[in-house]
C-alpha cells in the first residue's frame, strides 16, 4: 500500500495552488460581497487544463486520473469554494456525460470547448417540486419530426445564465415514472431557452444558480444523450462521480479554514498569551485536522477505486460525501468560533466559508439521501467493511 503521491499529482497540486492564492486569494472577499462570478479566473484556470481534467487529451482534456481531479478541486475550495462548484459541474456533469454517452458528432461539437474552458456546463435535473425524488419531475420532451419541444423549469441549476451546454432531464414518456426520462444537450441560443430568475443564496454567491425556463424549447434530434428512456440512469452514474468531486471541495473548503485558525490562534493574545496557548483552542485546532485527514482519505480512495475501473463506486463516493460534508460543517464552525467576533465579520474569510459550507450536506444528494445509498449497499450485502476497506 501506498498513500504518497505521483510527481505528476504533485505537479497538478501545487500548479492549482501557487494560481489560486496568486491569482484568486486577493479579489474572493470582494467578489463575494459584489456576487461577482469568477469568468476571468475560470478562463485561466481553463488554461491550465482543469475544466477537462477526466476528458482524455485526444479530445482536447488532461487525461488526468481521479486522483489530480480531487486535489485541484480541493485546492481551489481552499480558497473560492464558489469557483470549484463551477469546475466541478463543468467536469464532472457537463464533459463527462458527453465523452461516455455522445455520439461522434457530439463530442466533436462539444467535448473541445469544455475541456478548454472555452464554454462551462451545467447539469439541469431538479426542479421546483422535484429535487431527491428527481423521478418525479415533470418537464416534458415532444417529439415533433426532427425535433423534440421541452417544457418545463429547472431550478438550482448552477453555472445557470454563464453555461454554453446544459443537460436538460426530461420525460419523453410521462406514463412510465423513471424509465420514461431522456436527457438531452441544450445550447442556451435555442428557441425557448430562458433564464427566467437567479436565486438569493447564504453562501457561494460569487456562483450563479438559477432557474431556467422551457416553452416550446427546440432540441434537434441530433442533441440527444443517449437513447430515450435512459436519462435517469446517466443523471444518477454521474452524480456519484460528481460526489467525490463535492466531497473534494467539502475537504478544501475545511483546509482553508483550519490554516486561517491556527494563523489567528498564533497571533490574538487574551490573559497576555496567544490564544493558540489555550488548551480550549488546542483541542479545537487538533479536531479540526484530524477530521479533515479522515475525509481526504475517504475522498482519495473512492477517487483511487474509480480509477482501477472497480464497480459499484456509488458507494465510496456517497461515503465520501456524507462524511466530508457533515465534517467540514463542524470545522467551519470551530474556525469562527476561535476567531470571536471576527470570525462573525465579513472581514474575515472563515466567516465566507461558514456560509459557503453549509450547502454540501444538500446538493447533489442530501445526506439522508447517501445514507440510503450506503445502507442499501451494506445490507445488499456487498461491503460489510473488511480490512481492506471492501475493495474485493
Ligand atoms: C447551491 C445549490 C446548487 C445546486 N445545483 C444544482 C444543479 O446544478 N443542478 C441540479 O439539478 N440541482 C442542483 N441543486 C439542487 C439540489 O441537488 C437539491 O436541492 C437536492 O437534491 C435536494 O432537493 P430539494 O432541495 O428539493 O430537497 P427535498 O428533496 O425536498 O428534501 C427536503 C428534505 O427531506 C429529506 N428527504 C427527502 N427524501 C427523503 C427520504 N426518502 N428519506 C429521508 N429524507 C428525505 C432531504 O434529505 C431533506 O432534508 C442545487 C442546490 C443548491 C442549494
Amino acid at each position: 500500500m501506498d498513500f504518497s503521491l505521483t510527481d505528476d499529482q504533485r505537479l497538478i497540486r501545487d500548479t492549482v495552488r501557487r494560481f489560486m492564492d496568486g491569482e484568486v486569494r486577493p479579489t474572493i472577499r470582494a467578489r463575494d460581497r459584489e456576487e461577482k462570478f469568477a469568468l476571468d479566473e475560470l478562463r485561466k484556470i481553463g488554461e491550465l487544463g482543469c475544466c477537462g481534467m477526466l476528458i482524455p487529451e485526444s479530445w482536447g482534456g488532461s487525461g488526468a486520473d481521479t486522483i489530480s481531479y480531487v486535489l485541484m478541486l480541493e485546492e481551489v475550495a481552499r480558497v473560492d469554494a464558489a469557483m470549484a462548484v463551477a469546475l466541478s459541474v463543468t467536469n464532472s456533469l457537463g464533459a463527462l456525460p458527453v465523452l461516455k454517452y455522445g455520439s461522434e458528432t457530439q463530442k466533436r461539437k462539444y467535448l473541445p470547448p469544455l475541456a478548454r474552458g472555452e464554454i462551462l456546463g451545467a447539469f439541469c435535473l431538479t426542479e421546483p417540486q422535484a429535487g431527491s425524488d428527481s423521478a418525479a419531475i415533470t418537464t416534458s420532451a415532444a417529439r415533433d419530426g426532427n425535433t423534440y419541444r421541452l417544457n418545463g423549469t429547472k431550478s438550482w441549476v448552477t453555472n445557470g445564465g454563464q453555461a454554453g451546454l446544459y443537460l436538460v432531464f426530461a420525460k419523453t414518456d410521462p406514463t412510465a415514472g423513471a424509465r420514461g426520462v431522456t436527457a438531452f444537450l441544450v445550447e442556451p441560443s435555442f428557441p425557448g431557452f430562458r433564464v427566467a430568475r437567479y436565486e438569493d443564496k447564504m453562501g457561494l454567491r460569487t456562483s450563479r444558480s438559477a432557474e431556467i425556463a422551457f416553452t416550446d424549447c427546440e432540441v434537434p434530434e441530433g442533441n440527444r444523450l443517449g437513447e430515450e428512456g435512459q436519462g435517469l440512469k446517466i443523471a444518477l452514474e454521474l452524480l456519484d462521480g460528481g460526489r467525490v468531486g463535492i466531497a473534494a471541495q467539502a475537504v478544501g473548503i475545511a483546509q482553508g479554514a483550519l490554516e486561517a485558525s491556527v494563523a489567528y490562534a498564533k497571533q490574538r493574545r487574551a490573559f497576555g498569551k496567544t490564544i493558540s496557548d489555550f488548551q480550549a483552542i488546542q483541542w479545537m485546532l487538533a479536531d479540526m485536522q484530524t477530521e479533515i485527514e479522515a475525509a481526504r482519505g475517504l475522498v482519495h480512495n473512492a477517487a483511487w477505486m474509480r480509477d482501477t475501473g472497480a464497480q459499484r463506486i456509488g458507494a465510496y463516493a456517497s461515503r465520501a460525501k456524507l462524511y466530508a460534508g457533515e465534517m467540514v460543517n463542524r470545522v467551519v464552525y470551530k474556525a469562527v468560533q476561535i476567531h470571536g467576533s471576527l470570525g462573525y465579520s465579513r472581514e474575515s474569510d472563515v466567516e465566507r466559508m461558514y456560509r459557503d459550507a453549509r450547502v454540501i450536506t444538500i446538493y447533489e444528494g442530501t445526506s439522508e439521501i447517501q445514507r440510503m445509498i450506503i445502507a442499501k449497499d451494506l445490507l445488499s450485502g456487498h461491503s460489510v467493511g473488511a480490512v481492506d476497506g471492501g475493495r474485493a
